[in-house]
């Protein structure tokens, strides 16, 4: 819609000026520092950075129905630039110029209310938000679209010039990573490191599509963080690992689009997210936070972080009953949640401080952790793919770990789950296929269940000699033959009854 259409008193507020005051703050040492700089960890204490606005306060000055009118409003505006993460501009990066944002479709992603029959079996009302529907099929493109534009406005500013950008991924950081870096390649070179034979054909394919320099690493995911963390701290690249902040800010719009997507009602709603290096869980609670200070929302919604038994320190930090807990890393074992198969999370420290302030102003527990076995895992994603949805093994975690926060007592009947699908099903197709063919190796621990396996079938109907192959089609009776044998095999096969 056109600008002019819009009422009068939202106008003005539709097409945002840069405004604002962004900085990195220490979360250690509490120190901040300048974003004119590529920046990953506090130069001073090594610790990680979160992402403030000095002036945040303003946004408080806006009266909360009109940030509601705001958003929703400014769906209907056709600018590319605020039609994805940056619809909310003003929370997420408002120091960036609107003509350097890199949008390729991300964000906005739908909330697809689970069907009936899974409604009447867990007996609860919930919805898979299915961020798989991200351009490069997970929701790691909110991040990336933040960093890239970051990036693009540095390189377009004349703040930095010729970047390599560098990550190390458990497959979806790189395919998305390599596919932003590609649509500005004349100003972003890519490379990725990639824990050898522990990424999905279809992960690794992306990169190798996208053009970037991919680099294959013996070992687990937190062999290559290691190998990245020593060529940031070595060489002149840019890190587009989570632990860059412009990632965490970019992945906040998954609470906004949450917040938006049930009218900013979060009343007894409950998100539910897989946790792996943390950044998701990290900018989820953020996310929540900022609108729940501006008052966008009168509910923060409770946070329930998921893990699989075999990569579960975050859980086990949680469930740790004494005060003095401290964080102890641990060594993973295979996942089919494989996008969060880490041990040692990067955000772990981000974590810690905002799980304290979100349960802090709730005034109340708000975030809990269950963790869950990988039959539970794979068992419920193929159970909800069978049930029309189209969600990979992390949103069967999220699945399996609804059960969990039900028994555990964290999830009541009568309140609303939203599962974080991050990814898209058929990026871990290959476990669907290990399963069926019961062909698992024995540390997943996964017994393959019959009616839940499929199979496709081989229609050479018999009483026919001649089929048809590529380049040689049949003609006339064969033709003939060949078409009313084979359908009266299949119409056998799933019982059909003639038409009268
Ligand atoms: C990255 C990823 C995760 C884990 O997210 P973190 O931010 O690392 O905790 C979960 N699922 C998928 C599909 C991912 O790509
Ligand atoms: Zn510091």
């Amino acid at each position: 819609m056109k600008i002019n259409k819009f009422p009068d008193y939202i106008k003005d507020y539709l097409i945002p000026k840069t405004s604002g005051n962004i900085i990195y703050k220490c979360l250690k040492c509490k120190e901040e520092f300048n974003i004119e700089k590529l920046l990953y960890v506090c130069p001073k204490c090594n610790s990680v950075l979160l992402l403030y606005d000095t002036e945040f306060e303003r946004l408080k000055k806006v009266p909360s129905d009109i940030w509601r009118d705001i958003f929703d409003y400014r769906k209907m505006l056709n600018i590319p630039a605020l039609k994805g993460i940056y619809l909310y501009y003003e929370f997420i990066g408002p120091v960036i110029p609107i003509d350097s944002i890199v949008y390729l479709g991300e964000g906005h992603t739908p909330c697809i209310e689970a069907n009936s029959k899974l409604q009447d079996d867990f007996s609860q009302l919930f919805y898979f938000k299915n961020d798989g529907l991200n351009p490069s099929a997970s929701f790691k493109d909110r991040g990336m679209a933040s960093a890239l534009s970051y990036i693009n406005y540095l390189v377009s500013s004349e703040k930095i010039s010729e970047i390599l950008a560098i990550c190390a991924s458990t497959g979806d950081t790189s395919a998305s990573a390599a596919l932003y870096s590609s649509y500005l390649t004349s100003k972003v070179k890519s490379a990725v490191l990639l824990p050898y034979k522990k990424v999905t054909p279809q992960q690794l394919s992306q990169p190798l599509g996208s053009g970037a320099s991919v680099f294959e690493i013996p070992g687990v995911f937190d062999d290559c963080m290691k190998i990245v963390e020593a060529l940031s701290e070595n060489y002149n690249v840019a890190l587009l690992n989570s632990k860059n902040a412009w990632r965490i800010s970019g992945q906040e719009s998954y609470s906004f689009e949450i917040s938006q997507d049930f009218d900013y009602d979060l009343k007894d709603k409950v998100i539910l997210v897989p946790i792996g290096n943390a950044g998701n869980i990290t900018a989820v609670l953020s996310g929540f936070l900022k609108f729940y200070e501006t008052g966008i929302i009168d509910n923060l919604p409770k946070i329930i972080g998921v893990q699989s038994n075999h990569a579960n320190p975050v859980y086990n930090y949680y469930n740790d009953e004494n005060q003095n807990r401290k964080f102890i890393p641990m060594t993973v074992k295979p996942s089919v949640a494989q996008a969060a198969m880490i041990g040692n999370p990067v955000s772990m420290p981000r974590v810690i401080h905002l799980v304290d302030i979100y349960n802090k102003t709730a005034d109340c527990s708000k975030v809990f952790f269950v963790s869950v076995s990988e039959q539970e895992i794979i068992d419920s994603q193929l159970i909800a793919n069978r049930n029309g949805h189209i969600i990979c093994t992390h949103g069967g975690e999220t699945l399996a770990g609804m059960v969990k926060a039900k028994k555990d007592g964290f999830l009541k009947e009568h309140e609303t789950a939203i599962l974080d699908s991050t990814a898209h099903a058929l990026k871990f197709s290959n476990f669907q296929q290990l399963y069926f063919d019961d062909n698992f190796d024995q540390e997943y621990n996964i017994k393959p269940k019959s009616k839940l396996k499929n199979f496709p079938i081989l229609v050479k109907a018999s009483g026919i000699e001649k089929f048809p192959a590529p380049g040689e089609p049949l003609i006339g009776n064969d033709f003939n033959t060949f078409v009313k044998k084979t359908a009266e095999e299949i119409a056998n096969y799933l019982n059909l009854a003639k038409v009268k």
